[in-house]
């Protein structure tokens, strides 16, 4: 066996890549993951138990979330360029920075409400409000159990009973 073109599907992304050219990697329950960027690592840490679900459910079905966030105003000059800079991000599919809000449509697979909120912190963007900050957090939890609720549905084949072979 030649290891050098072993194939590994990145388990967030499901880009194909070489085991042995993955610059991110990790193990869980005893299965190495391959993964195309430090993003896709960062999306299965958070939510392994999906990620890992013998069933991809989410292969075919997007999740779309959709969040306004509150930020600090800032001039408009730093508001376009964040707004190219997050519609950059894997998983963002919209994006409008008004004055004091973000407009924000992303698939939960591909990027979490986290990474949403720390790349538009590195765009320049400050978030605004504890108790915003309070609610995004919950979010954030629901988001968490919404994924793991989809890892441990039933598949739908295995919801009848087996059928005897005489
Ligand atoms: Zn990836």
């Amino acid at each position: 066996m030649n290891l050098h073109n072993l194939q590994s599907t990145d388990p967030v992304c499901l880009t194909k890549l070489n085991a042995a050219m993955a610059s991110h990697q990790l193990t869980y329950r005893n299965v190495t993951y391959h993964f195309c960027s430090a993003h896709c690592h960062e999306r299965f840490s958070d939510n392994p138990v999906f990620f890992s679900a013998p069933r991809r459910i989410d292969e075919q079905h997007p999740i779309p979330k959709h969040h306004r966030l509150r930020i600090a105003s800032v001039p408009q000059a730093i508001r376009e360029e964040a707004g190219i800079r997050l519609n950059e991000v894997r998983g963002v599919s919209r994006v409008f920075i008004g004055d004091g809000y973000a407009d924000i449509d992303y698939d939960l697979r591909l990027v979490s409400l986290n990474q949403v909120e720390a790349a538009m912190k590195d765009a320049g963007l400050p978030p605004k409000g504890w108790l915003h900050g309070l609610r995004r957090s919950l979010w954030s939890f629901v988001e968490h159990n919404e994924l793991e609720n989809l890892a441990s549905q039933p598949s739908p084949c295995c919801s009848r009973p087996p059928i005897r072979v005489r």
